[in-house]
């Protein structure tokens, strides 16, 4: 029997989404696999029209992991001017940070209930909150509860958030409007215009609330990241030792991942069946994580480095945006279903249909790479994706589309040489010469065969770092103490 001394209660606060909710409950269930004297209780604040995203992935986790609770906070609204579409709502970090301040009085008064519980050991010792949701650490402070930021993505991006009240002070000028590289302490140099695209413009509203999530995460009693130390360690050593953060204090960092969640229940499962018809590592499969999108031009590029190429290809494809083109072609509103054919070029699918497969929105991508016919994967650089691609060992071609993807990429493929790289033209487009070289290279040379490897000892590495005695088992361990101590 456990003394209820040793038992620690922690809250986790995702942001809305079913993407940030599941990762931050992958934690969970992580940490709870080794330790189990931890219970979680999870507050979700996911407004009425993403509930039924997230519903049947919390009843499934309710029903199999009794230590994790959820717990759901009153719907708050944001303001018109702010949500001019409720499902705009999803693609948007800043209505994420404008939420969670107007979630913080019904967080106030979830943590205040579970303190007054009437057993020590059911009172909350830490708040886990979610980057987007980093106002959340205020509330906490409020109450003398330590919070610590679950940082979705790697040290090197982490770097970058850590050193940017650093890089506002030295510089008036936006990013955008900077010629030449930014150093940041670990981290390769980039050109100014390739750090996280929501930073580029300092007189957006959404570059305000990074450079105050920032500011606090120097400020939180630990950041938590889905990253392992063989993967980033030159990031990692240099966070630890406080470069980025010269003016202050750098909180612990633990490198608990990799931490993979399964998306596959959501659709496409047929193509696994298809999948299961090819010979093994020959097929090619593109995705764009949850919101790569690329204008029918481009959509016809892609398609005619496929068919130069030869390979086989898994190609997962999104309509085209509002203001494409093809809209006005076919006299047909954004909304209204074009059709493939449409967007593709003419007799691409029969032509391709003997070594091709295209799908529609989405594939249930960990379950594609962990098939043995898959062999090459284009990724727009998501962590998750990088994630996945590595503890799958399937070699990626990146190309970078928003978010910190352009500094992600100058690592994994300048330093590490782990991926290869699609080069863009400035306007961000990929030529058909360029794809296809780029999949030749990756699918059939002897290019493609070391980055394979590389891959391949960076899948062991995390298999390795999750082992008892590796390095994210480590600092779970020393997260699980930190919690316990309460230590704000
Ligand atoms: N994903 C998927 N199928 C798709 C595209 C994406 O299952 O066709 C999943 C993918 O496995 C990953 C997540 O969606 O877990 C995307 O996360 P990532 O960090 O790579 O990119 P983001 O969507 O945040 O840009």
């Amino acid at each position: 029997m456990m003394e209820e001394a040793d038992k620690c209660h922690i809250v986790m606060y995702p942001s809305p989404g079913r993407g940030h909710l599941m990762s931050l409950v992958e934690l969970a269930l992580s940490l709870l696999r080794h330790h189990s004297c931890l219970s979680v209780t999870v507050l979700i604040s996911s407004p009425p029209h993403l509930l039924p995203s997230i519903t049947p992935y919390i009843s499934s986790v309710s029903s199999t992991t009794p230590s994790i609770a959820f717990r759901h906070l009153p719907s708050v609204s944001l303001p018109p001017s702010l949500s001019p579409a409720p499902t705009a709502f999803s693609d948007d970090p800043a209505m994420y940070f404008e939420h969670a301040r107007l979630n913080n009085p019904n967080l106030h008064q979830a943590l205040s209930e579970l303190l007054s519980a009437s057993k020590p050991s059911q009172k909350p010792k830490a708040l886990v909150v979610d980057f987007f949701y980093g106002s959340g650490a205020e509330v906490a402070a409020a109450l003398r509860l330590p919070a610590y930021y679950y940082f979705p993505s790697g040290m090197n991006p982490l770097a970058a958030f850590l050193y940017l009240p650093t890089l506002h002070k030295l510089t008036d000028t936006s990013f955008k409007d900077l010629d030449g590289n930014v150093d940041i302490p670990g981290v390769p140099s980039i050109p100014a215009k390739h750090m996280p695209s929501r930073m580029l413009d300092r007189s957006s509203r959404i570059y305000g609330h990074f450079l105050e999530t920032s500011m606090r995460l120097a400020g939180s009693a630990g950041l938590i990241s889905n990253t392992f130390e063989a993967l980033e360690p030159r990031a990692v050593k240099v966070i630890s030792e406080g470069l980025c953060v010269p003016d202050g204090q750098t909180p612990p960092v633990y490198c608990i991942g990799p931490l993979v969640a399964a998306n596959d229940h959501i659709s496409g499962q047929d193509c696994l069946s298809w999948l299961d018809s090819q010979p093994s590592r020959s097929v090619l499969f593109m995705t764009f994580g949850s919101m790569g999108v690329f204008s029918s031009k481009q959509l016809r590029d892609i398609a005619h480095a496929l068919e130069r190429s030869g390979v086989r290809f898994l190609w997962v494809v999104r309509n085209p945006p509002p203001d494409d083109e093809v809209w006005r072609n076919l006299a047909i509103k954004p909304e209204d279903d074009p059709g493939m054919d449409a967007i593709l070029p003419r007799g691409f699918t029969e032509r391709t249909k003997d070594r091709g497969l295209v799908l529609k929105s989405w594939a249930p991508q960990v379950a594609v790479l962990s098939h043995d016919s898959v062999g090459g994967f284009v990724s727009h650089c998501g962590w998750n994706s990088v994630m996945e691609a590595v503890c799958t060992g399937v070699p990626m071609i990146v190309w970078p589309l928003y978010a910190e993807h352009r500094l992600i990429r100058a690592y994994l493929a300048g330093e590490m040489k782990l991926v290869l790289s699609v080069a863009e033209t400035a306007g961000g487009f990929v030529t058909t010469d360029e794809l296809a070289g780029r999949i030749t290279a990756l699918m059939c040379s002897e290019k493609g065969s070391q980055v394979r490897e590389r891959v391949a000892e960076m899948r062991n590495a995390a298999r390795e770092a999750l082992s008892e005695g590796g390095s994210s088992r480590a600092a779970m361990a020393k997260l699980v103490d930190s919690f316990k101590s309460g230590m704000m």
